[in-house]
């Protein structure tokens, strides 16, 4: 059988896995004894996987494989961001990066081969689209993070919190992202409570309460605007679900999980979205649905003609909404020196909506070059 023939668990959850065991007419302990080797020893050949009984790990060896994706690319940046691109086919490869913060490890995870929103100021979104991940593929950032930074010393190297804020949209890969969150949160696979993984969306009304019916993660939504007009120039998913029923469902969210928490993440962008009055007119939206506003410096990147606002403007805006009583913190820009920070992910996609064409041809990431 090929390696491409042969089945990943990678691509398995616990119930997954147990069901995957039986059809080899295993019993379910199995399965949480291949869940431990994988990913808490990111063990990969079956023959190392010494508790397993011998003709079981030569049965899986012929059958299965644990085929992280490849890494192309290392960079690590001078605040101690980490980011790597992986190869996940032939043409295609995505961006993780982990940002060690205050005995703090965030692994920011991709859902998608590029994105198709289109949001005017990210740069995943001039790449364009080529697919879904799989769970094995968004799994497999996890596991390649977990066994890169074994090497580290203890205090920076652990992954407390995993965030879907990637390249892509994670509510348009639902069912991949939430097997994958099992896997996340399950003590044989990272171990994570529900709160620290969290979700980034754009505001996929109906998928967002897909979601609420299968889990408690946290959920970040991308507001970036106070009124309707503005926001479907930014985030064109806008016009397809407005402010308010975007605000009804992350309400509904909030009342059928009412453990998880709810966040809007704001860019701040210079001039257009970063007046006094905005802010103002943000504080009466919240007013409907207290919650937290992570604020995000804009992070530019090469052809955008957007920027980001002086400090002194953040602060201002920031204040605002504290003044108003809105939990309200302001995202450092980490890693933004190997290009790892929010919005600066770019992969490299083989664009199937052409929005990439005819744009930017020097925008195959530097990275690559290394990677040959
Ligand atoms: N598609 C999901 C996941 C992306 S998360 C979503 O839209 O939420 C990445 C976060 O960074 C989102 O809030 C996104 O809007 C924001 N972002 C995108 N480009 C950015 C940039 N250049 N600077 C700062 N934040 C950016």
């Amino acid at each position: 059988m090929g390696a491409s023939e042969r089945i990943n668990l990678l691509d398995f959850d616990r119930a997954g896995l147990e069901a995957f065991v039986a059809d080899l007419g295993e019993p379910k302990f199995r399965a949480h004894q291949l869940m431990k080797w994988i990913h808490h020893r990111h063990e990969t050949d079956f023959a190392a996987m010494s508790d397993l009984g011998k003709s079981l790990r030569a049965r899986l060896a012929e059958i299965a494989q644990v085929r992280p994706p490849e890494v192309l690319f290392e960079g690590v940046s001078s605040d101690g961001t980490r980011k790597w691109l992986l190869g996940m086919d032939a043409g295609n490869a995505v961006e993780t990066v982990f940002i060690p913060d205050r005995g703090r490890g965030t692994l920011c995870v991709s859902s998608q081969v590029g994105c198709g929103l289109n949001c005017s100021f990210c740069a995943t979104a001039r790449q364009g689209f080529n697919r879904n991940l799989s769970a094995a593929e968004i799994v497999g950032q996890v596991f390649i993070a977990a066994r890169k930074l074994g090497n580290l010393p203890h205090r920076e190297r652990r992954i407390t919190n995993v965030v879907l804020m990637g390249m892509g949209e994670p509510l348009l890969n639902f069912d991949n992202v939430v097997r994958a969150m099992n896997v996340m949160r399950d003590d044989l696979g990272y171990g994570l409570a529900n709160k620290r993984v969290t979700l980034s969306t754009a505001g996929l009304v109906p998928m967002i309460d897909r979601l609420a019916e299968v889990c408690d993660v946290s959920l970040a939504v991308s507001l970036h605007a106070p009124d309707d007009e503005l926001r479907s120039r930014l985030v064109p998913l806008n016009r397809k679900y407005p402010i308010d029923e975007l605000l009804a469902a992350c309400a509904r969210y909030a009342r059928a999980r009412p453990r998880s928490s709810v966040t809007f993440e704001y860019t701040l962008i210079r001039g257009v979205n970063d007046a006094p009055e905005q802010a103002r007119a943000l504080v009466k939206l919240m007013r409907r649905l207290p919650s937290k506003v992570n604020l995000i410096p804009f992070n530019p990147f090469p052809g955008t003609e957007f920027q980001r606002p002086e400090e002194e403007r953040i602060r201002a805006f920031q204040k605002i909404l504290l003044d108003a009583g809105i939990l309200t913190t302001v995202r450092r820009t980490r890693g933004e020196d190997i290009d790892a920070a929010c919005g600066q992910l770019r992969g490299r996609v083989l664009d199937r909506t052409r929005r990439s064409s005819g744009r930017r041809p020097e925008h195959q990431p530097a990275t690559l070059e290394h990677a040959a």
